[in-house]
C-alpha cells in the first residue's frame, strides 16, 4: 500500500486546497527529476504527483477521506499482506453489535521497508461493522470503541523503567543486526540475522518497564467517530487515518479500517441505489384499480394501482430509494404487484361472478 497522501504532501486532513497546492509546488520543485539526481527522486516526484491528483480533487478527496486508497467495495486482499488473526484479549464480545471480528493486519509495505531500531509505523487495524439498511439510507454517525496499541503511559513508549534509560545493546552495538559465522565443511559463511538479545530494537533495557514489560506499548480501548456515508453499501471500507496501532520509536500510528456490512431489510431488496418492494392485491382491485399504500425507507407512500392492471407488473416509484453513494439523486422503488386469485367464494360470490360470466 502506498504511503498516505496527506503523509507524502507533508500536509494534514484540515490543509485547505491552497495549502496543498503550496505544499505540492515546493516538493514538486525539490524532486523533479530534472533537478534532482539522487536515487529515489523520481520515485518520489511520482508520488507526489499522486497523492497531488487526488488531494487537489475535492470529490476525490473526500473519496480518500472515507475510504482510503481503493474507494470501492473490495475485499480483503486488496491490502497486499496477509491477515494475521490477532487476539484482543476477548475484547470483540463488548462490541454488542458493532464487531464480529477484530483482526489486525500489515500492509504489504511495512515489511518492505522494515527499518532495525528505527521509528516503525503502527499496524492497521481492521474492524467490521454491521448496519441496517434504513442506517444506510440516511448515514449514520457510529462511535466504536476500539482496542489498540498506544504508546505505554508509563514509560512514554521508551520501554524503559522511569528514571532509568534505556541502553544500547551490547551485542549488537545498537545496529539491530549481527554477522554470524557458519562453519560448514566447504567453509565459512557470514550471514547477517537479527540481533538475538534485543530482536532488533538496538537497545536493551537495563530495568525494562513494569508497565509494558519493555516493549513500549500497552493495549488501550479508544473510541473511534465513524462517519458512515447515506447512501453505504456492504463490501465497502472506511479509513479513519491515525486510529491504527501507535508506532514504535516516534512511527506514525496505523489507521483503522472500518469494514461495512449493511444488514438485510425484512421488507426490501436492494441493489445499489434501488429498492424493490413485493406486495399482493386482489383481482378486483387489479381489475378496477386502487391506492395503495406502500412502505419507503423512510415511511410510506402512495401507489396508484390502474384499473387493468396485469399480474406482475413492476411500477417505479421515483426517488423513494437510497441515495447514490457517489454522486448526486436517489435510487428508485420498484413495487411489484402480484394479484392473489381467491380459492374459496361464498355462494353470493360465486352466483355474481356466474351473472358476469353470462353478461
Ligand atoms: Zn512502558
Ligand atoms: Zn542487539
Amino acid at each position: 500500500m502506498a504511503r498516505d497522501y496527506y503523509e507524502v504532501l507533508g500536509v494534514n486532513k484540515q490543509s485547505s486546497a491552497d495549502e496543498i497546492k503550496k505544499a505540492y509546488r515546493n516538493l514538486a520543485r525539490k524532486f523533479h527529476p530534472d533537478v534532482n539526481k539522487e536515487a529515489g527522486s523520481a520515485d518520489k516526484f511520482k508520488e507526489l504527483n499522486e497523492a497531488y491528483q487526488v488531494l487537489s480533487d475535492p470529490q476525490k478527496r473526500s473519496q480518500y477521506d472515507y475510504f482510503g486508497q481503493a474507494g470501492g467495495p473490495q475485499g480483503a486482499g486488496g491490502f497486499g499482506g496477509g491477515f494475521e488473526g490477532f487476539d484482543f484479549g476477548g475484547g470483540a464480545g463488548n462490541f454488542g453489535d458493532l464487531g464480529d471480528l477484530f483482526e489486525m493486519f500489515f500492509n504489504g509495505r511495512q515489511g518492505a521497508t522494515r527499518q532495525h531500531g528505527g521509528p516503525q509505523r503502527g499496524e492497521d487495524l481492521r474492524l467490521d461493522l454491521r448496519i441496517t439498511l434504513v442506517e444506510a439510507a440516511k448515514g449514520v454517525e457510529k462511535e466504536l470503541e476500539v482496542p489498540h496499541y498506544v504508546a505505554c503511559t508509563t514509560c512514554k513508549g521508551s520501554g524503559a523503567k522511569p528514571g532509568t534509560t534505556p541502553v544500547k545493546c551490547a551485542t549488537c552495538q545498537g545496529a539491530g543486526q549481527v554477522k554470524k559465522t557458519q562453519r560448514t565443511v566447504l567453509g565459512s559463511f557470514a550471514q547477517i540475522v537479527t540481533c538475538p538479545t534485543c530482536h532488533g530494537s538496538g537497545s536493551s533495557n537495563a530495568s525494562p518497564c513494569p508497565t509494558c514489560h519493555g516493549n513500549g506499548r500497552e493495549k488501550k480501548k479508544h473510541t473511534v467517530k465513524v462517519k458512515v456515508p447515506a447512501g453505504i453499501d456492504s463490501g465497502y471500507r472506511l479509513r479513519v487515518a491515525g486510529a491504527g496501532n501507535a508506532g514504535t520509536k516516534g512511527g506514525s500510528p496505523g489507521d483503522l479500517y472500518v469494514f461495512i456490512e449493511v444488514q438485510p431489510h425484512p421488507l426490501f431488496n436492494r441493489d445499489g441505489a434501488n429498492l424493490y418492494y413485493r406486495t399482493e392485491i386482489t383481482f378486483l382491485q387489479a381489475i378496477l384499480g386502487d391506492e395503495l399504500k406502500v412502505p419507503t425507507i423512510d415511511g410510506e407512500a402512495t401507489l396508484k394501482v390502474p384499473p387493468g392492471t396485469q399480474p406482475n407488473t413492476n411500477f417505479r416509484l421515483k426517488e423513494k430509494g437510497l441515495p447514490q453513494l457517489q454522486g448526486k439523486g436517489k435510487g428508485d422503488l420498484y413495487v411489484l404487484v402480484e394479484v392473489k386469485i381467491p380459492t374459496k367464494l361464498s355462494k353470493g360470490q360465486e352466483e355474481l361472478l356466474r351473472q358476469y360470466k353470462n353478461a
